[in-house]
């Protein structure tokens, strides 16, 4: 059976060696502390037996015909990537925000594309590796990191021009049996909690790069690599539980402190030419998941702005239905980009399709430099309350508690527990570390709006907007 238990997957985490730091100790997977993070992935798990959400989770793996979970597939139609952007809404509707898992099916899908493009070019059996790999993947119902971004160190020096050659993570040795990398990865969400990490480059290499270019699964308990994380979970709660306070997350620096992969978990090796290529792929899948997401955020933004403000008395204001709107228009826009991206897919070499880039990328560009805008409404229309209200302990404190309740008062008829839940989940959601994790990685996370800038250059057809108006001025260009 392919469908796993979020039981299994603990279960799984629990057997792994030891290799996770985090605010200044050693821990096991099974530590309180990830408790909150592994809950999110959990969340992917239970959604297969979830009524609301069952039908876009389960899907059949076209490599065994099993029940596989969507967050392990490939999208072999523009039905299938229609369905991944509904489901990321759905989910993350679901955990309040980022759902983590879907990172690895765009790195999945990126690696089966460009792994079939080398075997295509270069006569190498990339490819193979990375079905034999997805097979296994699927049937364990796996999780994995995307290990894409590296440290980069001097911004404006290519990888083989930094003082430091591991500032870009690279093969430092060949033999029969496989390769040994050493760098780190930067930012790596999930990294204490997946059971792989599944390794591409970040940009284009040159020639000079070749031991740059490479791409791989590894166990994340593998000899050498070091997981140093950083987590973040929402304000615990006492009496006002609520099912966003169950959910966290946690990034990392993922080290590779000369790491064995054997070959047959090898996808790229030296191919320098199409690092470039494997780099943007993911990227225009990540794009399209961030088309589905963010949506998800800006549907949260949207309904705690709207219901503030009908809770105070002010929901029908004539500014207050316009900021709604404009919440509305970024919502949709990004959507229906992530729609376009897909109705406009390519099928590539290996049966798999890759959404529109251009489309990917204005819909992540949108919902990228938005997320400050949207936070901005929410806040003017909360009030300060959510970043004043005195804690929960004081509203269940008897000598205080009443107090709490009187002055809280809003509109008449809004019990005061609704009001004190609604300021407390926009004051986790718009004031405390998981907001500030969330904008940052609204803003950056599958790439910063300056990279989505420069995707969209990088195929749009500039001189025939030239030639059109050539065309109405009457310009002719000389022979
Ligand atoms: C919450 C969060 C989660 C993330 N999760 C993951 C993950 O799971 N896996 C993963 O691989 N990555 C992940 N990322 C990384 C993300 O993709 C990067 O943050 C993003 O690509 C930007 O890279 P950077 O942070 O190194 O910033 P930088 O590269 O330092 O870029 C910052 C800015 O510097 C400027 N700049 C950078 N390079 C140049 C240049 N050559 N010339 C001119 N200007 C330049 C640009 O203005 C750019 O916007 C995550 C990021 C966040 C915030």
């Amino acid at each position: 059976m392919a469908l796993k238990t979020a039981e299994e997957y603990v279960e799984r985490l629990r057997k792994m060696k030891p290799n996770v730091y985090a605010h200044g100790k050693k821990m096991g997977r099974d530590d309180p502390m990830l408790e909150l993070p592994i809950n999110t992935l959990k969340f992917t798990f239970d959604a297969v037996n979830d009524p609301e959400l069952m039908d876009l989770v389960v899907t059949e793996s076209h490599l065994t015909g099993e029940k596989i979970n969507r967050f392990t597939s490939i999208n072999l139609s523009i039905d299938d990537l229609y369905t991944q952007q509904e489901m990321k809404r759905k989910c993350c509707h679901r955990v309040g925000g980022c759902t983590q898992r879907c990172m690895a099916t765009d790195t999945l899908n990126a690696m089966g594309v460009v792994s079939k493009e080398i075997d295509d070019d270069k006569g190498t059996h990339y490819h193979d590796n990375f079905l034999e790999f997805l097979k296994y993947y699927q049937a364990n119902d796996l999780v994995g990191s995307t290990s894409q971004s590296d440290p980069k160190g001097d911004r404006k020096a290519r990888p083989f021009q930094q003082q430091d050659p591991d500032l870009y993570l690279r093969v430092v040795e060949k033999n029969s049996k496989g390769i040994v990398v050493r760098g780190a990865k930067n930012h790596i969400t999930m990294g204490p909690y997946v059971d792989e990490h599944l390794v591409l480059p970040t940009r284009n290499m040159t020639k000079e790069e070749g031991d740059w270019a490479v791409s791989f699964a590894i166990p994340a308990d593998t000899d050498g690599i070091r997981i140093i994380s950083r987590i973040v979970t929402p304000r615990g709660r006492i009496d006002l539980k609520a099912p966003y306070n169950n959910y966290g997350v946690s990034d990392s620096v993922v080290v590779f402190d000369n790491v064995f992969v054997p070959w047959e978990r090898v996808f790229m090796c030296g191919e320098w030419e199409f690092a470039g290529r494997l780099a943007l792929t993911f990227a225009g899948f990540h794009r399209h998941s961030y088309c589905g997401c963010k949506p998800a955020v800006t549907d949260i933004i949207l309904g705690a702005t709207a219901l503030v403000a009908d809770y105070n008395g002010v929901g029908k204001s004539p500014h207050i239905v316009d900021e709604l709107t404009e919440l509305m228009i970024i919502a949709e826009l990004v959507y229906a980009s992530g729609i376009a991206a897909a109705a406009k897919a390519t099928k590539t070499s290996s049966g798999i399709y890759t959404p529109k880039f251009v489309y990917s990328n204005t819909g992540r560009y949108m919902a990228g430099t938005n997320i400050y805008h949207e936070y901005d409404i929410l806040t003017s229309i909360a009030g300060g309350l959510p970043s004043t209200l005195p804690p929960e302990e004081d509203w269940l404190n008897p000598e205080t508690g009443p107090d709490l309740e009187k002055y809280i008062s809003r509109k008449p008829g809004v019990p005061a527990e609704k009001l004190h839940r609604l300021y407390r989940f926009i004051s986790d959601y718009s004031c405390s570390a998981m907001c500030g994790w969330a904008q940052y990685a609204g803003v950056h996370g599958g790439g910063s709006p300056v990279m989505e800038k420069i995707g969209i250059r990088s195929e749009y057809d500039l001189e025939s907007k030239k030639d059109i108006v050539k065309y109405l001025a009457g310009i002719k260009d000389e022979e």
